[in-house]
């Protein structure tokens, strides 16, 4: 499912940002709404949004204000706003974003599922309601989706993906379609405030919960809680800049599907009976004119406090994973995307930051917590049993995370190799996106010959230092500075080293704990196995730089998944969930985020407990045919590509964050 053209329904707070978001991204979108001047008041939204967005790039003197000038007028032209559905006959992806009430939506998506194609997606940006009970009235029920953008969306990263009867095809297109908008997307089941409301209204609710109850100083709260590096900003004034209705809503209806341990603030909800919804309605709110409207004078003990709330994100985290809801990986991305935590910041989100504590540490404080405040900080499932496990986080070398703790002695710049018993890990250490560099390739060559020559270990495990990327693909920049003769070194050596790890006797895993593209996923498939974390995504995107895969994508590709799906991969560039990468032959397990390492150690255990000259005869005549041959002509065709007019014009539209436009040359 591919999207040129989509929709926006409902032209309000959110609609109108959407479908700037949408047409920023050089996507068509129809906006509609059931009155003119609710359309035009989108519609200036965006121009506004948009305005503001170019004015930064003049700023900074990426563009001049005769070209902001232009693609001020590019973006708007691609939003057609309307009261009817008379442009909704070519749609792809529709996004309802009217009020919150099921009445309107069941309305909604029932005159969606007459007026749109069948094979178009219809999601909702519902924060609360369900996506199954909306499904309902369609004869698509499985092409309804959940997608839940942050207010503003035009600023906030994150988009949640949520499940309701949904097919893993449209999760996939939905995932597709979110990175192609330059969102973040999270996938999770349908529950009450989904993944990050129902974690920041767990937590925060603590905060409203003692203000209350010991009548302390909300101006001395704000401070106090801003200085602990916990959240963005003070809760109470955040409140008043998101609006207090909006707030208040989520709470109540949290409230009731939960119980009491989602607290509701009852000051909050007399502003809001009296109309005092902060910044949206002129300014009251629990502040006026910077001054308390809500009574207490008490200290607060900002550590205290901080405290509870960080521990009680990480019991509600807890149960979001247990329940099923989401991943490890994509519970804490949810929160540094949509709840503002940002570790370079030094506010982590709730299991990283729980590994950086010790869970033993932190398993403590929440049996003192449950004894002091009651059950609601009764200690999860999970933390007990990775306690027991010895996984105190990264002390440990593991906790939800795993954590590289490399040999002593020399180790190599960017892959760290850890040494187990007859086991070795090769970590691949190179920073954000974990890149396929020239030196990476280097550094894993050399690693490889350290563990080849041991004469003692029986299997590599391949796996990521960083939590958040396995690798993102190969270094572009890097790669465009060598010359010639280095280019075709690298090929050449990067080539010979991913074809001894699909030989030698040393059995290789690769343990993919999110997302690998490119070089990344290329690395993956020239390993003997792979194990895919639940929220992993592979892909094979080089086409969209107007290049092809380098490192075996078009012969290691087809030859797991099959020629007719690896082609689909290859020419598409789109990625793959990890449950559709099982399905295709791509991985041979997906398993929880957080049972990752522990399965790809066990199989490297296994594996380098077999008989090595077997070992190394049977992987060496598994794959005996002509992939030698399909090498030799991959690189001949990576060496052509790269040399064109498209490739050079592809790579610097990515590097410039624009659309390559083709020759053909
Ligand atoms: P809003 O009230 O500002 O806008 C809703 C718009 O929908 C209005 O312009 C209204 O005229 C229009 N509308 C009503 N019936 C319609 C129909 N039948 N067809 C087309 N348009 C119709 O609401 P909002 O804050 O933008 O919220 C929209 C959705 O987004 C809700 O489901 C809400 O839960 C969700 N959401 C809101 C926020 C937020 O912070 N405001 C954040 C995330 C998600």
């Amino acid at each position: 499912m591919f999207v040129f053209k989509a929709a926006v329904v409902g032209a309000g707070t959110m609609g109108g940002e959407i479908a700037q978001t949408i047409a920023a991204a050089e996507i068509p979108v129809v906006l509609k709404d059931i009155d003119q001047k609710f359309v035009d008041t989108g519609l200036d939204k965006a121009r506004e949004v948009t305005k503001g967005q170019l004015a930064r790039l003049v700023k900074k003197e990426k563009l001049t204000q005769e070209q902001a000038d232009e693609q001020l007028e590019a973006v708007m032209g691609r939003i057609t706003g309307t009261t009817d559905y008379s442009d909704f006959g070519d749609v792809d992806f529709v996004i309802e974003a009217a009020p919150e009430k099921m009445e309107i939506k069941q309305a909604v998506f029932s005159e969606l599922d007459a007026v749109t194609p069948g094979h178009a997606i219809l999601a909702s940006n519902t924060s609360s309601l369900s996506i199954a009970e909306m499904a309902d009235a369609t004869l698509r029920p499985h092409k309804v989706v959940g997608f839940h953008f942050f207010y503003p969306a035009s600023v906030m990263p994150l988009v949640e993906i949520v499940a309701g009867v949904t097919d893993e095809e449209t999760i996939e297109a939905a995932v597709n379609f979110a990175q192609t908008i330059r969102k973040q997307p999270i996938v999770c089941e349908e529950v009450p405030g989904f993944v990050v409301n129902r974690i920041l209204n767990s937590a925060v609710g603590e905060i409203w919960r003692a203000q209350e109850e010991q009548g302390l100083s909300i101006k001395q709260i704000d401070e106090a809680v801003g200085a602990q590096n916990v959240a963005p900003m003070g809760p109470f004034f955040l409140v008043d800049l998101l609006g207090l209705d909006t707030v208040y809503h989520v709470a109540a209806h949290l409230n009731e599907s939960y119980g009491d341990s989602f607290y509701v603030h009852q000051g909050m909800k007399k502003l809001v009976e009296e109309g005092k919804l902060g910044a949206k309605s002129g300014g009251s709110g629990f502040y006026e004119n910077g001054e308390p409207q809500i009574p207490g004078d008490g200290e607060p003990n900002g550590e205290e406090l901080a405290e509870m709330m960080s521990l009680k994100a990480l019991v509600e985290a807890c149960l979001v994973l247990e329940e099923g809801v989401s991943t490890v990986r994509e519970i804490d991305l949810g929160m540094m995307a949509g709840a503002g935590m940002d570790p370079t910041r030094g506010i982590f989100p709730p299991f990283m930051k729980a590994d950086g504590t010790g869970l033993d540490t932190v398993l403590e404080k929440l049996e003192s917590a449950e004894e002091k405040h009651g059950e609601r900080f009764a200690p999860p499932v999970t933390i007990k049993r990775l306690v027991a496990q010895g996984r105190l986080g990264q002390k440990a070398g593991h906790g939800f995370y795993a954590y590289p703790q490399a040999d002593e002695g020399d180790q190599t710049e960017t892959v760290k190799l850890e040494t187990r018993g007859n086991v070795a890990i090769a970590w691949l250490a190179n920073g954000m996106m974990n890149a396929v560099s020239p030196q990476v390739v280097k550094d894993l060559g050399a690693v490889w010959e350290k563990v080849k020559s041991s004469g003692e270990i029986g299997a590599m495990v391949i796996a990521s230092a960083n939590p958040l990327v396995f690798s993102a693909g190969a270094d572009i920049k890097a790669f465009t500075q060598m010359d010639e003769a280095g280019g075709e070194e690298l090929i050449h050596s990067g080539h010979a080293l991913l074809r001894d790890l699909g030989q030698s006797r040393v059995s290789t895993i690769a343990a993919v704990n999110s997302l690998a593209f490119g070089g990344g996923c290329e690395v993956s498939m020239a390993c003997d196995f792979r194990i895919a974390a639940e929220s992993a995504i592979f892909g094979q995107p080089e086409i969209k730089l107007g290049i092809i895969p380098g490192f075996g994508g078009t012969q290691r590709l087809p030859r797991l998944v099959g020629p007719n799906k690896a082609l689909e991969m290859n020419l598409m560039g789109d990625a793959i969930t990890a449950h559709s990468a099982l399905d295709h032959g791509l991985v041979n397990r997906v398993v929880p985020d957080h049972e990752l390492f522990d399965t790809a150690l066990s199989w490297a255990k296994k594996l380098a407990g077999q008989a090595p000259l077997a070992v190394e005869e049977i992987k060496k005549v598994s794959h005996k045919g002509d992939l030698d041959e399909g090498i030799e002509a991959e690189k001949q065709g990576f060496a052509d590509a790269f040399a064109t007019a498209d490739a050079k014009e592809g790579i610097s539209a990515f590097l410039g964050k624009r659309k390559a436009n083709w020759k053909g040359e």
